[in-house]
Formats: C-alpha cells, structure tokens, sequence
C-alpha cells in the first residue's frame, strides 16, 4: 500500500504557537518550584509528572489545568481543514509527540479534529483529581539518542507503515526520526519519497546547522517552514502525489 502518512509532533508544529507541557508550568508552577523540580527530577517527562503532583498539592483542579490548556493551545484552522482534506483521500494521519495522551486529546477533542492516532506518553487523571503521567515506551528502546520515555524512530518502525512519510516536526525529539528513520524503510531505501518540514529558526534547524554529520545523514528531502499555510501546501502536494483517491 503506497498511501502517504502524516506524521505530526504536536508542540510548535501541529499546535504551532505553544506547548502542553511550558503552557501548564507557565500557569501552575512557579519558576523555583520549578528549578527545584529540575534538578531533582533528571528526566524531562519525571519532571513534568512531579510538576503535576506539585500542582495538586496546591489545590490545581481538572477543570483549571483543562481550561489553561484550551485557552491556550489551538491547531490553525488551514491546517484541520487540509489533515480532513489528505484523510478522505485516504491518507493517514497521526501525532507522535513527547507531550501526554490527556492535553493532546483534550485540544483535537475541542478544535473536532479526528487523526488516525495519537501515539504519546499516556496520562490520566487519578479519582482525587491527581494529573499523572506515564511513558511511551515502558521497556527499553535501544535508542541512545532519545530519553527513555520515547525514541520517535522506535515508535515508526513499530507503527510499520511502508508508504511514504511525510513528517513535520520543529524540536530535538524529531531529529532522531527525519535523521535515522525516514528514507529506509525495507528494501525500498532512498527512494520511498519522504519528506522532513523542519520548522526554521528551532532547535532541530540549530542542531543540523551545528552537527553536519547529522545532517548529512538524511536521506529524506528536507524542507523548512515558517508557518502553517508552508505546513498545508506541501501537505497538499504530497498528497496529490501519492493519494489512492
Ligand atoms: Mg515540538
Ligand atoms: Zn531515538
């Protein structure tokens, strides 16, 4: 099957003007608790779980953290209106984000934007009200790129498509896919026509700038973007090019 997928990361790609985990710290978390946090916490995703239990120590409720999250996190509307237009032509889409499963289904859930899956550290919360974050990956991953939580290259190759990618990502986490992952996939290597949006001026554009090797380790065609209608037209490219409908 040569349908194309979509892959998208969520903070500042999909939802291009902000970020599930900042925008809570931003609001609930002050910067010593913080600080405090981090340096207690090593890992990204241990830091934003004891961030949550800090939150509800300090009496945060559901319904705060839910409507932080929706004021301030939104998809640009081009952008629902061009993932519905790729899926009808039977395209598939989905989010791969170190983020959590709650905050990201609760945004498609209010901008009523269906994707084919939302592969994400899982969360929930607990019947006291308690946020609680969980991993992606619960076993090791192989990956020594990648925090142990989630290798995004780990989490494609066990996704399995074999068609096309197109892949839209802004941060480190997405290096290790557009750098190890795109462009092999089984014996058709090179040639499978994927695609890497890298959003310019961030920090997966710093760090090619400043790692050639990793650069020229690509093998995907690499395009920047700046915005989301940059994101939709090579969607609709890409789609038209290899859409089965
Ligand atoms: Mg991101
Ligand atoms: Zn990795």
């Amino acid at each position: 099957m040569a349908y194309p997928l979509f892959v998208f990361d969520f903070d500042h790609s999909l939802c291009h003007q902000n970020d599930v985990d900042r925008q809570f710290l931003a609001a609930f978390v002050p910067l010593d608790i913080q600080n405090t946090l981090r340096t207690k916490y090593l890992s990204w995703n241990s830091f934003i779980n004891a961030s949550y239990q800090y939150a509800f120590s300090q009496g945060v409720t559901k319904n705060q953290i839910i409507s932080n999250l929706l004021a301030t996190c939104a998809i640009d509307d081009e952008i629902i209106a061009t993932i519905r237009m790729v899926m009808e032509r039977g395209a598939e889409v989905i989010i791969l984000s170190n983020g959590n499963q709650m905050m990201i289904e609760q945004v498609l859930s209010n901008m009523q934007l269906e994707v084919t899956d939302v592969l994400t550290n899982p969360s929930y919360f607990r019947d006291d009200g308690c946020l609680v974050l969980s991993k992606y990956h619960l076993e090791p991953h192989g990956c020594d790129r990648c925090p142990d939580n989630l290798c995004k290259s780990r989490a494609l190759i066990d996704y399995g498509h074999l068609g096309p990618i197109m892949y839209v990502g802004d941060g480190i986490g997405d290096g290790c896919p557009i750098i190890n992952f795109l462009g092999r996939r089984g014996d058709r290597r090179d040639d499978v026509g994927d695609i890497a949006l890298i959003r310019s001026g961030f920090d997966l554009d710093k760090h090619l700038q400043n790692n050639p090797a990793d650069y020229s380790r690509i093998k995907a065609n690499i395009i920047y973007w700046e915005g989301p209608q940059d994101i939709c037209e090579q969607m609709q490219q890409f789609v038209q090019n290899f859409a089965t409908s």
